[in-house]
């Protein structure tokens, strides 16, 4: 089996085309193949008008463009789409589109479930199944682009990886689809426009820092102090917090960049005014911002969501220090908002 070609770069397509063709092939052609796969972002290999027409379709009989393959399509009343793509192994994983006027927002899956087992998220019930190539990350949004249109203008996309899995536990592959996004002769993303959102697995912090082509740094907090954070996200055992803060001081800041961090409000356990205060304390002197995400309910989480009052208490508190803004969910009736990707079964299923 050869690597399919969404996820291989110049090197990597180079090397399959001296393998389809028994010989090497000329500097050009990876370079036209590449453009067809990531500017022109064709939907089958024999649309690769440039390869001659054996190559083509030998390519396609393969299945070596390697896109996702839609298995269920949910949309919510607000617009927002979840994704269940089925992979080359018949596992699935889900993406989420976010219109937003003339902007549209790709949430991307980074494993097929996660290890990381934070007691409020859905995801966690899951496990983890496997790490995602660089193709399947690359894919995900090749695919849904292509399905709602949205080929031509890339300033109008963004993409976080906030969907199913851990980012920095699967870094080489996460790494690896940044690089071909990001890529001006091939997508075309702006780093601005790519948001890697992490559990704080500290180590791979300062290596993903060490990256030339790097997304911007979104950490989940989400809990005022180490005692409890160790509660709510066990891995905490493991990466401290004190150690986490260090690690995001560290970060090299772009001009044009800020610091994420998110937090899920939990009723009664992590949602007080004193927690604010705490927040505070433990951001100070971090050029950063903080996203307040209210819980997503779901079948098995053992936690509730706080009044709307309670958030905008918590909010009024880190607002005097910090940027704080108040996440509104998106997708909420089909299982798409954060922490809700669980392959869940709606009624609102569209066609394919
Ligand atoms: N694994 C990465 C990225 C995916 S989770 C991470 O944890 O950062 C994306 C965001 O959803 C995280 O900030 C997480 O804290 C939040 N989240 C998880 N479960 C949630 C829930 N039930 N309700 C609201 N947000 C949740
Ligand atoms: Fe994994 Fe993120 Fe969910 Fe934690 S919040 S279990 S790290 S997906």
């Amino acid at each position: 089996m050869h690597p399919p070609l969404i996820g291989s770069d110049l090197h990597d397509i180079t090397a399959l085309l001296s393998t389809l063709t028994g010989q090497d092939p000329p500097a050009f052609r990876a370079r036209q193949v590449y453009d067809a796969v990531y500017r022109q972002r064709v939907q089958s290999a024999s649309l690769i008008t440039t390869l001659p027409k054996p190559l083509r379709e030998r390519m396609e009989s393969e299945g070596l463009l390697g896109l996702p393959k839609p298995a269920h399509v949910y949309e919510s009343s607000d617009g927002t789409k979840r994704y269940l793509l089925e992979l080359n192994d018949a596992k699935t994983v889900e993406t989420v589109l976010m219109p937003e006027g003339q902007r549209y927002t790709f949430c991307i899956s980074s494993q097929v479930g996660c290890p990381v087992n934070c007691q409020f998220c859905l995801t966690a019930l899951l496990g983890l199944e496997r790490n995602l190539t660089a193709g399947e990350i690359v894919g995900q949004i090749l695919y849904v682009a292509a399905a709602n249109g949205l080929s031509a203008d890339v300033s109008k996309l963004n993409v976080v990886m906030m969907g199913q899995g851990e980012p920095l536990l699967n870094l080489p592959n996460v790494v690896k689809a940044v690089r071909l996004l990001a890529d001006p002769d091939g997508v075309g993303l702006s780093e601005r426009r790519l948001t890697l959102s992490t559990s704080g697995i500290t180590p791979r912090i300062y290596d993903l820092a060490a990256e030339p082509v790097r997304p911007k740094l979104a950490i989940s907090l989400n809990a005022s102090s180490e005692e409890q954070r160790q509660q709510l996200m066990p891995i905490t055992r493991k990466y401290h917090l004190k150690d986490l803060i260090e690690a995001c001081r560290a970060w090299p800041l772009r001009s044009w960049e800020h610091l994420t961090f998110e937090y899920v409000l939990l009723k009664d356990v992590n949602d007080t005014d004193a927690d604010a205060r705490r927040v505070v304390k433990l951001l100070a002197n971090l050029h950063c911002k903080v996203n307040l995400i209210a819980l997503n309910p779901g079948p098995g989480i053992q936690f509730s969501t706080p009044d709307p009052a309670r958030v905008a208490s918590f909010q009024a508190i880190v607002k005097r220090s910090l940027p704080c803004f108040i996440r509104k969910p998106r997708g909420l009736d089909i299982y798409a908002a954060c922490g809700q990707l669980k392959r869940m079964s709606t009624l609102t299923e569209i066609a394919i």
